[in-house]
């Protein structure tokens, strides 16, 4: 068997069969370009439409003898044997490659089953002998291969092209395509990643030093190497917390940026690979400090971005959620500094989903108000029409910055003539291991919040679909809920803690200054090591505001037993036999903040 990759763009090329595996050939090749004909006296619906719309030619009639010469591709997928016999001799006779489905004597050639990333396409193929192993074979890679590889294929193929450009002699440029996949490869992990464009030009810039030595051929202008595009400030939603929220567009800004400024709502989502090279400003409050005031923000933004900057805004939950995103786009539209917006999973959608409650439900809630509470403690009026919410008892109220504010919401809904009983809930640090959430009625939410020391970041719910929340509490009945899990990236046992409830966070090796960030943005409760390095890796952490001494760790064997021991790390339980049995174990522990 001999792999090739065809280009089949504008070739014509015959199906003969119109059920369910003819289709999937159809729209093969329809994917790469290709001129469809289909013959087959009947075709399913989906095919007709392909024909109604001019997308692919349909014969509709039988196989005729001799028709399969003249295409470039053949497949045949019929019922009939002795149909998809003659389609091959036709073809083979007139030299053209043939496919018969399910039918490896009857194939001059295969179709390997394919992983896709953007233009990065992985083959797998067995020769037809063993399909059950190439589909298994797939389904892992598919897993192994993120959907960063794409990307970083793209990235790869802009950067031969700068390099064809510059017309280094070939020892230089193999010595530049080097550097960039060493730089953007982590081959021990199989993680790729899409390097800033200042990062390019210091590898360009390096290659170019080296010239003289190698040589060079071509005479464009060193300059070139240097140009850093005009800075982009992407505003990035963070999610609600939990690192797993982010989203994928969210996460290869921030890969690929030059610079980062979040605040400490979004400090937990912080991806802990973010490279060292990312200069971190943080312009939340912290810990006695003051927060960043806005104006202040937005000239950072502006500077970095005039710098020639990638820079990343990453703000909680959604930016153009209360996040006072629209007003750092206009300050950077009125600055003329190019801008995008990658939207976040808002606070107001996630933490109820965490808690179990729906935020529309049908005949129940058909409309969400989302509203800051804050506004309402201002002395001029109020811009909330709580008496007109007070009136809509099919909807859900979400109340963002509602913990201090919360009984005068109350007084005034139930004022405007809200059901005292209607049911309402307060979510605090919704989806991750720190959440807490109350659920009562309107009336009696205002007490029970304040007996239960509930403290910002939360936010409420009125409504009926908040009914739902104990039969919907999903989350609650993980047996790892409240648990926020410290471990290495590419372990195996994070999805089974993330799948059993907890809020995993999953340092690289050597830990990164935007792990420390995100590891210290809300208690620890757990940390799990499953070697010696690793727990080496690990101990910088140890002590910061995320590691206190309730922390228990988790040692997966008896090396990493043994250096946790040698550490001196208190609250450290062994776990013998394999991980497998770890959720069990750590399930059966009870929990103390660290
Ligand atoms: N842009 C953010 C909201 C920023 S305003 C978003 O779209 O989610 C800050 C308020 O958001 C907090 O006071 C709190 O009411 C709410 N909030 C943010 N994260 C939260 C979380 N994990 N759980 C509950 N409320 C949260």
């Amino acid at each position: 068997m001999f792999p090739v990759m065809l280009q089949l763009a504008g070739r014509r090329c015959l199906v003969v069969g119109g059920g369910g595996v003819a289709l999937r050939k159809v729209q093969a090749l329809l994917a790469e370009g290709a001129e469809v004909v289909l013959v087959a006296p009947e075709a399913v619906r989906v095919l007709e439409e392909l024909s109604d719309s001019g997308r692919i030619v349909l014969e509709r009639r039988p196989y005729e003898e001799g028709e399969a010469a003249g295409y470039a591709l053949v497949f045949a997928a019929t019922a009939d044997r002795e149909v998809n016999r003659k389609v091959f001799e036709d073809a083979s006779g007139a030299g053209v490659w043939v496919n018969v489905a399910d039918d490896p004597e009857l194939c001059s050639f295969h179709m390997p089953a394919v992983v896709r990333r953007g233009p990065l396409h992985v083959a797998i193929a067995s020769g037809g002998s063993a399909p059950f192993a190439v589909r298994r074979l797939r389904r892992l890679l598919e897993r192994l291969l993120g959907p960063e590889w794409g990307e970083w294929m793209d990235a790869a193929a802009r950067f031969r092209e700068r390099v064809r450009r510059l017309g280094l002699a070939g020892a230089c440029r193999e010595a530049a395509f080097e550097a960039w996949f060493s730089a953007t490869v982590d081959t021990e992990r199989h993680r790729a990643r899409v390097p800033a464009a200042s990062e390019e030009d210091a590898l360009l810039e390096r290659a170019l030093a080296g010239a003289p030595v190698c040589g060079r051929e071509a005479t464009e202008p060193a300059a070139e190497a240097n140009v850093s595009g005009p800075g982009l400030v992407s505003l990035v939603g963070a999610g609600p917390g939990n690192p797993g929220l982010l989203t994928v567009r969210g996460r290869r800004r921030l890969m690929a940026a030059d610079a980062v400024v979040y605040d400490r709502l979004a400090a937990p989502a912080l991806p802990c690979d973010l490279p060292d090279r990312i200069e971190l400003h943080c312009v939340g409050k912290t810990a006695g400090r003051h927060p960043v005031p806005q104006e202040a923000i937005n000239e950072l933004l502006v500077r970095l971005a005039r710098e020639g900057k990638r820079v990343v805004r990453l703000k909680g939950g959604d930016p153009f959620v209360f996040g006072r995103g629209g007003e750092e786009a206009e300050a950077l539209a009125a600055a003329g500094v190019p801008f995008e917006v990658v939207p976040g999973v808002t606070a107001g959608i996630a933490a109820p989903a965490w808690a179990g409650i729906p935020v529309t439900h049908r005949r129940e809630a058909v409309r969400v108000t989302l509203l800051t509470a804050h506004e309402c403690s201002k002395r001029d009026g109020t811009q909330v029409r709580w008496d007109l919410l007070a009136q809509d008892p099919s909807a859900t109220i979400v109340g963002y910055m509602g913990v201090t504010v919360l009984p005068s919401v109350v007084e005034r809904l139930l004022e405007g003539g809200m059901d005292p009983v209607t049911p309402a809930a307060m979510v605090e640090r919704g989806t991750t291991g720190a959440q807490r959430s109350v659920v009562a009625t309107l009336e009696t939410l205002p007490s029970r919040v304040s007996e239960a020391g509930i403290r910002p970041p939360a936010l409420f719910v009125i409504g009926p679909t908040v009914g739902h929340a104990e039969r919907l509490d999903w989350a609650g009945r993980c047996p790892l809920v409240g648990r926020r899990v410290l471990t290495v990236a590419g372990c195996r046992w994070a999805e089974p803690l993330e799948l059993a409830g907890a809020e995993v966070i999953e340092a690289g090796v050597p830990v990164t200054p935007a792990a420390e960030v995100a590891v210290n943005a809300l208690p620890l409760t757990d940390v799990v090591v499953g070697t010696p390095e690793d727990a080496d890796a690990l101990d910088v952490l140890r002590g910061g505001v995320g590691w206190g001494n309730g922390v228990v760790v988790w040692c997966v064997g008896e090396a990493v037993w043994n250096r946790v021991r040698e550490l001196g790390w208190p609250g450290a339980r062994k776990i013998g036999g394999g991980h497998e049995r770890l959720v069990e174990r750590m399930g059966a522990a009870v929990a103390v903040p660290g």
